[in-house]
């Protein structure tokens, strides 16, 4: 499931270890100790399976719906580029589904086969909130600059912190010392960090999105509602990802702490 919502966190620099850590996460949540520091993460799991239901089911319904201006998601992101005077970016087409994603690195907008040639409404939402990660790149937008500052850091803590936290917490059964686990948490601290920072760039992308979409007349206003319908359950998944890992590092800490006693 974790996979799933990563996947759909295809957004701008992801953390590209993360599939491996929530399978992590997944294998510390069956690793044989159930108790009540559970139930802190049972309605954040509950709350990302309800956001990826959403996200594709409202997606799937709006991808039906084709936005009268009769343009197709490609056109849209590269008109929308053009307009905000960015002609350094490209346009492509990636496989798969939901997949769509703005590559700062090699500034490419790279839209999914549900989007790319698509002139739904769920499409143009897609293309323009793309377009909007890279108008705010253009722009150095202050909390997507800072959090890719961050990522060479948060991606080395994303690829440590579940094996010092499975090596502390096993470590613990034989040492008084909590040390390795520590220094685990506060690598996963730095993850949820930049999972915290990545809900602003998301919500502003969609509120940039939606507000070209309407000034320059590609969705008329009876459409720009389902269009943000579709962005406001993608955007879901991003909050119910990092509820998932805020509890996760709450639990971890409640561990911690009743080991340190
Ligand atoms: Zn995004």
């Amino acid at each position: 499931m974790f996979e799933n919502i990563i996947m759909l966190a295809r957004h701008v620099n992801h953390v590209s270890s993360s599939n491996g850590f929530y399978g992590g996460m997944g294998g510390l949540g069956a690793y044989g100790f159930f108790d009540p520091t559970m139930l802190l993460i049972i309605p954040a799991m509950i709350l990302a399976i309800f956001a990826q239901a959403k996200v594709s089911s409202t997606f799937n319904k709006y991808s039906s719906l084709i936005a009268r201006q009769g343009y197709t998601g490609a056109d849209v992101a590269r008109q929308l580029l053009l307009s905000a005077g960015i002609t350094d970016v490209t346009v492509e087409r990636i496989a798969g589904n939901l997949t769509d994603h703005y590559d700062p690195k090699n500034k490419v907008l790279r839209l999914s086969d549900s989007v790319f040639g698509s002139k739904s409404v769920a499409a143009l939402g897609v293309a323009a909130h793309e377009t909007g990660h890279a108008i705010q790149h253009r722009e150095s937008y202050f909390p997507l600059a800072f959090r890719t500052a961050i990522f060479p850091v948060v991606n080395i803590g994303s690829k440590l912190s579940m094996p010092l936290i499975l090596i502390g917490l096993l470590f613990g059964y034989f040492s008084s010392s909590n040390i390795i686990l520590l220094i685990g948490i506060i690598m996963f601290a730095l993850v949820v960090f930049f999972q915290v920072i990545t809900l602003p760039v998301e919500f502003n992308a969609s509120s940039r999105a939606l507000k070209l979409l309407g000034e320059y007349n590609y969705l008329s206003p009876d459409e720009i509602k389902p269009a943000k319908k579709v962005l406001s359950a993608a955007a879901l998944t991003y909050v119910a990802a990092a509820a998932v890992s805020i509890a996760q590092i709450l639990r971890l800490l409640l561990i911690f702490n009743r080991r340190s006693d």
